[in-house]
């Protein structure tokens, strides 16, 4: 399989290159040229490879049509390490859990960090280390965090040979279990550095390292955001795993509701979905930064700026764009790379906002998308209700899903005789992430996880600076020599 860009730069790459590259050279972002597809024959195999040899081996068995330059033994091995009971705490890795008849919450958060972001950091984690091996090279990676993102990225990498991790946060933003898991990280290749200033001032010093190409090129500095290929990916497998415990047959079809940030969950249910996973509808599920729900409910695009993007209680949904949006555009838009290019490289910069609502309700309905958001009065409610009457306690971010996920539904009814749709709703993660919004809504504290017992008292390693690239730049280079 070979990658092209969706702005249309006219060379192919392998896996690998665009697995250490983050963006493409024009600025676009890497897709496959074609999805595989899968017949219902095909899925048969997958379903009896899930029950039979459990997630790993499923992971393996999709990965390996997108992954040609690493031996299949070894990206095997690969898979097996990363997707271990020992790690995730069962044997199907993101088992689902029913709450009512049809509607299930599907776990992706029993990784190291908690949230979902460890199904593809973990993966991540392990291929730089065997791609990096194999080249003989070491990797710094750079970035900003205002929480799930950078603790994923440390306990991912935290230990392997040939990579470093630069992760700054705003000082003092994050909340102090996230703050406990990051900073208490003794691991000589984990950097935490705390910035004077809120996350965009974190996110302002990332682009100033990756616009200084010849500091980039001297210190090896790379990223791991969400536009790399290879964490969407991964993402693709936990799809396959949720329709095959929600069904029984391989033509049945299930929906998905995904608490949606920088799109990048859900858009690996867009290409599950291309794959041929019987997918009827993709719910996307914001917040109060409503940018996509506006989007597919009405074709218009529009990023905000700093002042209207709201600091919700689902603060990893908090986006004032949304950053892996333009590889379904590529896909809406019939692949046009010069169009993407114009939309995204040009009229996006110059208007903050694009147009495409003549082909919104055909897009909708080719691509199984509908959308909804939620606020801060429905999270808590929908807490409240799901732990009154399940006893199951969710974080604010599957709540906002749940939200969704029940609204579509209600609006959507399906006629008596027809056959019934499963609703998976993606738990993005754990509660105990953001106790005080389940403080605020139900008056006791989250559970812990046993591992977790008392954190935020362990010593802490971490460095504090001013949002200033020159002193984040000397400490960086200090640190590679
Ligand atoms: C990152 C994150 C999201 C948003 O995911 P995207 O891939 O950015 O859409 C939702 N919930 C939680 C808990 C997250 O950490």
């Amino acid at each position: 399989m070979k990658y092209l860009s969706t702005r249309g730069y006219p060379d192919r790459k392998q896996f690998c290159e665009i697995l250490l590259e983050g963006l493409a050279p024009d600025g676009g972002l890497y897709l496959p040229e074609s999805y595989p597809k899968f017949t219902t024959n095909d899925l048969a195999n997958l379903r009896r490879i899930w029950s039979e040899k459990g997630y790993a081996d499923l992971a393996f068995a999709i990965l390996s049509l997108y992954i040609d330059d690493i031996p299949s033994a070894d990206l095997l091995a690969l898979c097996r390490k990363t997707y271990t009971e020992q790690v995730y705490g069962t044997r199907d890795i993101v088992p689902l859990k029913q709450l009512d008849d049809g509607f299930y919450l599907e776990a992706l958060s029993n990784g190291p960090t908690l949230a979902f972001k460890d199904m593809a950091m973990q993966l991540l984690g392990n291929l730089f280390e065997y791609e990096l091996a194999r080249r003989g090279e070491t990797l710094n990676i750079f970035g900003a965090t205002s929480g799930d993102t950078g603790s994923a990225a440390e306990y991912a990498m935290r230990g392997k040979r040939g990579v470093r991790v630069f992760m700054t946060s705003p000082a003092g933003r994050m909340s102090p279990f996230q703050q406990a898991q990051m900073f208490s990280l003794m691991d000589e290749n984990i950097h935490n550095i705390a910035i004077e200033g809120v996350f965009d001032d974190c996110q302002d010093l990332v682009k100033a390292v990756s616009n200084d190409a010849a500091f980039k090129a001297k210190y090896k500095i790379g990223t791991v955001n969400s536009i790399n290929w290879a964490r969407l990916l991964a993402q693709v497998v936990y799809y396959f795993a949720g329709y095959f415990q929600a069904t029984s047959k391989d033509d049945q079809k299930v929906s998905f509701c995904v608490p949606s940030g920088n799109f990048g969950n859900v858009c690996a249910g867009h290409v599950a979905r291309m794959m041929g996973l019987p997918i009827e509808t993709l719910v996307v599920a914001t917040n109060e930064n409503d940018v996509l729900d506006e989007f597919f409910k009405t074709g218009v695009y529009r990023v905000r700026g700093t002042v209207d993007t709201h600091e919700t209680s689902s603060p990893s949904m908090d986006i004032s764009k949304a950053s892996n949006f333009e590889r379904f555009v590529f896909d809406m838009l019939g692949r046009d790379g010069a169009r993407v290019k114009s939309l995204f490289g040009e009229q996006l910069s110059k208007t903050g906002q694009f147009d495409l609502s003549a082909g919104i309700v055909a897009a909708r309905i080719q691509y199984g998308f509908a959308s909804g958001r939620s606020t801060h009065g429905d999270r808590l409610a929908t807490i409240k209700s799901t732990y009154e009457s399940h006893s199951v306690m969710i974080d604010t971010h599957t709540a906002d899903g749940v939200k969704v996920a029940h609204e579509f539904l209600a609006k959507h009814p399906k006629p008596k005789d027809a056959e019934s749709v499963p609703m998976i709703v993606l738990e993005t993660a754990l509660p105990i992430k953001f106790a005080s919004a389940i403080v605020e809504a139900l008056g006791v504290e989250p559970t812990r996880p046993a591992q977790f017992e008392g954190i935020e008292a362990l010593p802490k390693r971490v460095v504090n600076m001013p949002a200033d690239v020159a002193v984040v730049k000397a400490y960086i280079a200090k640190a590679c020599d």
